[in-house]
């Protein structure tokens, strides 16, 4: 068996004093796709951000294809080909779509993706390329924070929640992405608030519940009442 994609060990983090994640471990093997589900509130947004050393760690160790990854800037992190999607989009706002998408891209790998390809994916991105970021549409935004994350030709996506505040029909044209992202080689962690959606998309699922590892395990064999179960207790 190889290495694990990402090995999460007994990861503990928070804020200050407050402690958001208790002992969560789970493994991804290369080529999976994981949905991160619970509550508000439960800690996805922290577990990305512990992950990515944006939070610093009380306890545990996160491994990205079997070496220790712990407080790498995230330029080091590009290169070592993981990439996260942040909730809120966090372009350069004055900076041209083009512009956000070859820094992305000068950071990152060479691979599959580059600007060409990722414009047949999202054709709207090369109409729009030398407009201003904070000039394009929400779901439009969201299309150039993806496109950040493929240019740089990751191993690995973090996706936080990347249909809030959209429209059902820009959410449509965004996961009609995934199959192109994954086939490429992409692995991914996709935290969504539409369960239907993530289980459409993900073949394994991690439930946290106050910071807690509530559920775990292959799509396939979770049904909906364990998910409600882990949300919420019983
Ligand atoms: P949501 O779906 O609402 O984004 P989440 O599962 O991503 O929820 P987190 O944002 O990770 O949850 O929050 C986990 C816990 O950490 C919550 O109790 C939250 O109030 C707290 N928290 C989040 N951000 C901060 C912060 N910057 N400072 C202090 N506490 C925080």
């Amino acid at each position: 068996m190889p290495d694990p994609l990402l090995s999460i060990d007994r990861l503990s983090s928070g804020y200050g004093d407050f402690q958001a994640l208790f002992d969560i471990s789970f493994d991804l093997q290369q080529g999976h796709v994981m949905g991160l589900i619970g509550a508000n509130g439960a800690g996805k947004t922290t577990l990305f951000k512990a992950i990515m050393g944006l939070l610093p760690r009380s306890k545990g160790t996160v491994h990205f294809q079997g070496k220790p990854i712990g407080g790498a800037p995230a330029n080091t992190l590009a290169r070592l080909g993981l990439a996260m999607v942040p909730e809120g989009r966090r372009l350069f706002r004055s900076l041209s779509v083009e512009e956000n998408l070859r820094l992305a891209a000068d950071h990152g790998r060479k691979g599959h993706w580059d600007l060409g390809k990722l414009y047949r994916l999202f054709p709207i991105l090369e109409e729009k390329r030398h407009q201003p970021a904070l000039s394009l549409s929400g779901g439009q935004q969201q299309m150039v924070a993806i496109g950040r994350a493929l240019v740089a030709n990751p191993h690995l996506i973090l996706f936080d929640e990347i249909s809030l505040g959209l429209a059902p029909v820009v959410i449509n044209d965004v996961y009609a992405a995934m199959p192109d992202i994954v086939g490429s080689g992409i692995s991914a962690i996709l935290v969504e608030q539409d369960i239907d959606r993530v289980r459409k998309t993900a073949d394994m699922l991690v439930c946290l519940r106050e910071g807690r590892k509530a559920l775990q395990g292959p799509t396939a064999a979770i049904g909906k009442h364990d998910i409600t179960v882990a949300y919420f207790g019983e």
